[in-house]
């Protein structure tokens, strides 16, 4: 069965639905925690059947790999919900009926998505406080508890974990309840969902429509567990954004742009601004626009034969011809003529004047006959290629298909062959010393307006950067490097040809997968191309079949476009941040982003400082994403991806975090815009139109807000370099004499990590890392039963030790804090 294209395209997605802590110590929920005790785009479809939209939902991870495995391209705007992982996509019925067969279920076929609920009615009464059943530890822990608003409408994102969230049966329940302003009671009960993945309980998570703020929210288990917590806001409090500035110039980006247009553009800013601009190259060429010339030829089936040239289409390969003949006669051999480009098969006959070469005798004598016109020739898929080839109607002219053009292509014609990517450089001081930001878009070909929203970044530095201060301060402070596309080649098949292309142009597939057929299935996924949390080192999320959308090549860093990204960071190890920008979802996201299915093992998360820093600084950038037209990247989609969403294996984000350092975001712009018409959260695509609906889903304004978050991201880069100030930290409650247990934990002044020692000796940067209760919670609860005297120390994101401390070596003043929990004997 010839399965000609087997891609996705997912389209709309809404956004479910959280506060910053800035400190270590817990945000919003009460303490209660318990643990450690001390003492002890409608993308184009071509060439298929009539492709239709429909709600799918797969039961977890573990189908998600299967389908990805299987080519299906699962990779942008899923939404996790509490039984599995539900999306759109665009399928044919053949299509659905391999989906349904791999065990996925067909929701329905209706485009209209809500997944907001209504608040439910009246008050219920005034429920007690925070009282903790008599016999129940704390089982019941508030992760999260954020307000925003957005176009007029206020919503409240919860997420609550119960520590018997794993139980089987009976499955444990969660209640929300909240109140209506400060000193109101508790009410408006209703059901949380209970968040699964890859076979282990997550937490419960919702995202709720309300219309006044509530002060507090209490969590109820239905096995009695009870926590209460303060809601936090969510992007409210946004200072205004660069553009607030009258004189400040933005909007210079108007249409797509294709990789000639992003390269051209970056290398007229280097000329037209050398004091603060230059281009740097990266060394490796990619492996080109171009494609060997093809033809299938010589029957179906079994008879078929695949042919490729030895050279590029566009080196003469396009030029080749290729002809099965018969000859009258009996009793004559296979032989093949060679006159110029045209190669012509003269096919044997039997004893009585038949046709009697095979598609397997024809492959072995093109590849050995043909004077090197021909360099691959094989049968067809998986045949064994018994069946008897049948002549050509004359010559067969080869083709790459390049020049097939798609419906609405851009004009021009596109340069053949490896690419070398430009890198534009903006900083007034590129000497190393300022804090380098790498902005890296389209590492994935279809994603378009990642792309403008680069470009439009970097005009926006440097056409305001002799007026506008906070330009100014920006270019003199920080060291940016802008990628505007890593992936030429993929993009311009996009654009071009194939809409819907994800990955690079490369073709790694063996000769069954090998024919021209698949030319729309071929390529790697460069951003599962990397070495940390790798699909080759067992992680989930990457695929090894070189026809699917996630391929991760054949070897880590096998591709020159991912070998480049570990080249720049390497020659410029002031870069200590990075955007990896793709589309589209409105997502932000960091480490962990890959994990080993099997027990959901992740990469390793991030001390408890990193993470408060990427809250705090996701804060800032969403919140300047906000003030454009208030379209609100929700909580729940913020965070480490594999705990929110998905298992990427081999992702940039992992390579770049892990093995130098670098604060490496990953976000999909776009998309998931809240539609007061509607009361539904609307879904964006890979190419939408450029000026679509400017409050929904529109190139233009997608481009403009997160641009303005961009330069924010270079503001949070500004400022950590200019960090100098120690953090201070506590222990609460700390020094004292204490009739009987009591609970502690430590609070810091900003975003730090603190090492900390119960046993009398100093602390270390090897010392136990203070910890997160659990992940996307708070500061974890000692619950201390015996005197015990707590030493540490606190580290802030930018390196600066409390008290100038030195942990690496015996400082003799030993300037670390101290405190003493004194529990009386009873
Ligand atoms: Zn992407």
């Amino acid at each position: 069965m010839r399965r000609i294209q087997r891609r996705i395209a997912f389209l709309a997605l809404p956004a479910l639905v959280a506060g910053v802590f800035v400190t270590t110590g817990p945000a919003g929920a009460d303490p209660t925690g318990s643990t450690a005790a001390v003492g002890s785009g409608l993308s184009q479809l071509e060439n298929r059947e009539q492709a239709r939209l429909v709600h799918i939902k797969l039961a977890g991870a573990d189908m998600l790999d299967k389908v990805v495995a299987a080519g299906f391209d699962l990779e942008h705007g899923l939404k996790r919900v509490p039984t599995g992982i539900e999306g759109e996509a665009v399928v044919t019925a053949e299509q659905i009926t391999e989906l349904k067969a791999m065990g996925v279920e067909v929701l329905g076929e209706d485009v209209g998505f809500a997944w907001s609920d209504e608040a439910d009615g009246g008050i219920q009464g005034a429920a007690a406080r925070a009282a903790q059943p008599s016999g129940h530890e704390a089982t019941v822990r508030i992760a999260r508890a954020d307000w925003f608003t957005t176009k007029g409408q206020g919503f409240l994102y919860v997420e609550a974990r119960t520590t018997e969230g794993q139980q089987a049966a009976p499955i444990v329940g969660m209640q929300l309840e909240n109140d209506s302003g400060k000193g109101t009671p508790f009410g408006f009960a209703r059901t949380m969902s209970r968040f699964v993945d890859s076979g282990q309980y997550m937490f419960h998570r919702n995202l709720f429509k309300l219309d006044a703020r509530p002060n507090q929210i209490q969590v109820t288990s239905s096995t009695g567990g009870v926590a209460t917590g303060f809601v936090s806001n969510w992007l409210e409090d946004a200072p205004p954004p660069l553009t607030a500035n009258p004189s400040y110039k933005s909007d210079f980006v108007d249409g797509y742009r294709h990789p000639q247009q992003l390269y051209s553009r970056a290398k007229e800013i280097a000329r037209q601004y050398p004091d603060i601009a230059e281009i740097v190259y990266l060394p490796n060429q990619t492996n080109g626009y171009q494609r060997k010339a093809q033809a299938t030829i010589g029957g179906t089936g079994q008879a078929a034969v695949v042919v490729s040239s030895a050279a590029w289409g566009h080196e003469g390969g396009n030029d080749v011809t290729v002809e099965f003949a018969d000859r009258p006669g009996a009793d004559l051999p296979l032989a093949v003529e060679v006159a110029g480009k045209a190669v012509r098969v003269l096919l044997a006959k039997g004893a009585s004047g038949g046709l009697a070469s095979t598609a397997t005798q024809v492959a072995d004598a093109l590849r050995a006959q043909s004077q090197g016109l021909i360099d691959r020739a094989h049968p067809y898929r998986t045949n064994a290629g018994t069946g008897i080839v049948a002549p050509t109607a004359g010559p067969v002219a080869l083709t790459d298909f390049l020049d097939q053009k798609r419906v609405g292509a851009p004009e021009g014609e596109v340069p053949r062959g490896p690419v070398t990517i430009p890198v534009l450089r903006i900083g007034k001081h590129r000497d190393g010393k300022k804090p380098g930001v790498l902005i890296q878009a389209q590492d994935h070909a279809r994603e378009w307006v990642p792309a403008t929203t680069s470009l439009e970044s970097a005009e926006r530095l440097v056409h305001n950067y002799k007026s506008d201060k906070e330009t100014k301060k920006i270019v003199d402070n920080t060291d940016v490097f802008f990628i505007l596309s890593n992936n030429p080649d993929g993009a311009n098949y996009s654009f071009y040809n194939f809409a819907s292309q994800r990955r690079n142009m490369t073709n790694h597939c063996p000769d069954e997968n090998a024919d021209p057929a698949r030319r729309n299935s071929w390529g790697v996924d460069l951003n599962r191309n990397y070495r940390v949390g790798s699909g080759h080192d067992g992680y989930a999320g990457g695929s090894t079949s070189c026809v699917s959308d996630t391929y991760q090549g054949p070897e880590e860093l096998s591709e020159p476009e991912s070998k480049n990204i570990i080249w720049l960071v390497e020659k410029y190890s002031n870069i200590k941040f990075m955007m990896s920008v793709h589309s589209n979802g409105g997502q932000l996201f960091w480490q962990p982003g890959a994990y080993i299915a099997d027990g959901r093992i992740t990469t390793p998360r991030p001390p408890l400082g990193d993470e408060a820093f990427y809250w705090q600084s996701a804060a800032r950038i969403l919140s300047q994403v906000k003030a454009h037209r208030e379209t609100v990247v929700t909580p729940e989609n913020v965070g480490g991806s594999s705990d929110v969403l998905y298992s990427s294996a081999g992702n940039v984000r992992e390579d770049l975090y892990h093995t130098y350092g670098i604060y490496a975001f990953g976000w999909e712009v776009g998309g998931s815009v809240y539609n007061p018409a509607t009361g539904n959260w609307q879904g964006g695509s890979f190419q939408p139109a450029w000026e679509g609906n400017p409050n929904l889903v529109s190139g233009h304004a997608e481009t403009m807000e997160y641009a303005n978050g961009i330069m924010e991201m270079f503001r949070v880069a500004a400022d950590w370099g200019k960090d100098k100030k120690n953090p201070t930290s506590q222990l609460i409650p700390g020094d004292g004499k204490y009739r009987g247990p009591v609970d502690v934990h430590f609070e810091t002044s900003e975003p730090a990590t603190i090492y900390y020692t119960t046993d009398g000796s100093r602390p270390t940067l090897e010392s136990p890392r203070y910890a997160a209760t659990e992940f996307r919670e708070p500061g974890q609860v000692f619950h201390v039963t015996e005197t015990t005297t707590f030493r540490w120390f606190s580290v802030d994101s930018a390196g600066n030790i409390e008290k100038n401390y030195d942990p690496t070596k015996n400082d003799k003043r030993n300037n670390y804090r101290t405190a003493t929990i004194e529990i009386a004997k009873k």
